[in-house]
């Protein structure tokens, strides 16, 4: 009686985890989009849920996102007369990820991508715009109404959602080891804190949310050699820790070669985000010349970029663009651009040469006038970019997203060598490969983190049912 009062008290001071012990029905490690999509789920399913984040913040690199979040056939679609189709969402990124993705994780993405989104405004999020990301037949990239960037939006209304419910999330907390039992059944975590204190978490299902390991120099150079001494837009949390921990319990993993670099990244490693393209910037060298179709993928652009002069690029773009997103706006803010009141003007900022960018520039508006990329095909040019003032950014590609990791089947169970499930263990997100396959679209992987993260969320309570 005594003992209960006194876990009622603490419960009432420190959150549920303490009266209810250390034994919590599910733990989520990371505390990133997919994560706490998955905690939320599972705490909404009447289960109790702890939530370890090793980095002092929360949000992982779900809240540096900057595009939008892919959907197709949704109400804003419809209402601003978009003929997109589920269908064409598929074939978009399987082609996309050069038809090496895991058909079926694609079809589950494609058809609840939809749903995710729905369920984001459900808890508060604005989604109410729709842009074009590279690789996507038609404009599927939700975001909020004043163009800001979806990554804090996506973070804002999971971490109201996490808050409102009283999850009880421990940041500083590092899972070190997944603890199995004889049968190879998920048992419990070993957690290691910040101080160096160290505890095991007894619980029979475990949410693998890591992310990636676009952070982790070893590892990225471990499959790909080429990538030594990229620069990453990841943060320094994103090392891969639960592809290493699942490895270690059996599981398979698929795809980890694959790495993308994304082509706009700042010198400080701060990305320009594709949509910034979608909107209508373009690309020039050092010369002062466009050299590619600014929307295909990110894979290949890069490659275009790494093909240039000093294997690097300037993203310019003008007034009239900087005004249609207040994200686009974000970067004249954080002071990453080189302006002109004129293209000469910007031309000398950037040191490449006026004449040439002036032709490049006189000959894209004349373009976009026609609605013909007569240089590169490029299919949608929303700018004529003749409005000064005139803005340029240097970029380079940028390791951003790992694309191989743990493998799952479509309930987000981890699957291993044999292809069979295993028991109390599932993942969701970048930790996970298949659903990207060879190269990720911009805008994918909110839609994988929401709809996987809540899969794995009902998956989890499923099996929790069949462990009593
Ligand atoms: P996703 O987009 O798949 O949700 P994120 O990168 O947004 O991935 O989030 C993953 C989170 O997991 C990050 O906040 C990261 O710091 C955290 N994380 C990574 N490894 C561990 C670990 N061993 N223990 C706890 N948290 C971890």
């Amino acid at each position: 009686m005594k003992h209960t009062l006194v876990a009622a008290a603490l419960a009432t001071l420190f959150g549920t985890a303490f009266a209810a012990g250390n034994a919590p029905d599910a733990v989520v490690i990371g505390a990133g989009g997919a994560g706490l999509t998955a905690a939320v789920t599972l705490t909404d399913l009447g289960r109790h849920v702890v939530v370890l984040e090793k980095m002092p913040m929360l949000g992982g690199n779900t809240v540096r996102a900057e595009g939008g979040i892919n959907a197709a056939e949704t109400p804003q679609q419809k209402k601003a007369g978009i003929p997109d189709t589920i269908e064409q969402f598929y074939k978009d990124t399987m082609k996309g990820g050069h038809n090496i993705n895991d058909p079926a994780l694609v079809h589950t993405l494609t058809a609840h991508a939809k749903d995710a989104v729905a369920w984001l405004e459900s808890l508060g999020a604005d989604l109410q715009t729709v842009g074009r990301a590279g690789g996507a037949t038609y404009a599927r990239a939700h975001r909020p109404t004043d163009g800001s960037a979806i990554g804090p939006e996506v973070i804002r209304v999971l971490w109201k959602a996490t808050k409102d419910r009283n999850i009880d999330v421990r940041t500083q907390s590092r899972a070190d080891e997944l603890i199995t039992d004889k049968s190879g059944a998920v048992a419990g975590v070993k957690v290691s804190t910040k101080d160096g204190k160290t505890y095991t978490l007894d619980t029979k299902a475990v949410v693998l949310a890591t992310g990636g390991f676009g952070a982790n120099q070893d590892l990225l150079v471990k499959y790909q050699p080429k990538l030594k001494g990229y620069a990453t837009t990841n943060q320094p949390g994103a090392t891969g820790d639960g592809i290493l921990l699942a490895e270690k319990a059996g599981a398979a993993l698929v795809d980890m070669t694959k790495i993308q670099a994304h082509p706009t990244a700042a010198p400080n490693g701060t990305l320009i985000s594709e949509s910034v393209r979608g909107d209508g910037a373009i690309l020039v060298n050092a010369e002062g010349k466009r050299f590619t179709n600014e929307l295909l993928t990110r894979d290949v652009v890069s490659a275009n970029e790494l093909k240039q002069p000093g294997k690097f690029a300037w993203i310019v773009w003008d007034e009239a663009t900087r005004k249609t997103a207040k994200l686009i706006d974000s970067y004249k803010k954080l002071g990453l651009t080189v302006e002109g009141n004129t293209v000469a003007e910007l031309a000398r900022a950037m040191n490449v040469p006026a004449d040439a960018l002036e032709a490049t520039m006189a000959k894209y508006a004349a373009d976009q006038k026609a609605g013909k990329d007569t240089a590169f095909g490029r299919p949608d040019m929303p700018q004529p970019l003749t409005t000064a003032p005139f803005y340029a950014v240097k970029v380079q590609p940028a390791v951003h997203h790992t694309m191989g990791g743990v493998k799952i089947d479509t309930k987000a169970e981890v699957l291993n060598a044999s292809g069979k499930a295993i028991p109390g263990l599932f993942a969701a997100g970048e930790v996970t490969g298949g659903v990207h396959g060879g190269n990720r679209l911009g805008g994918n992987a909110q839609a994988d983190i929401v709809t996987f993260g809540r899969i794995a969320g009902q998956s989890a309570d499923a099996y929790l049912n069949t462990v009593k």
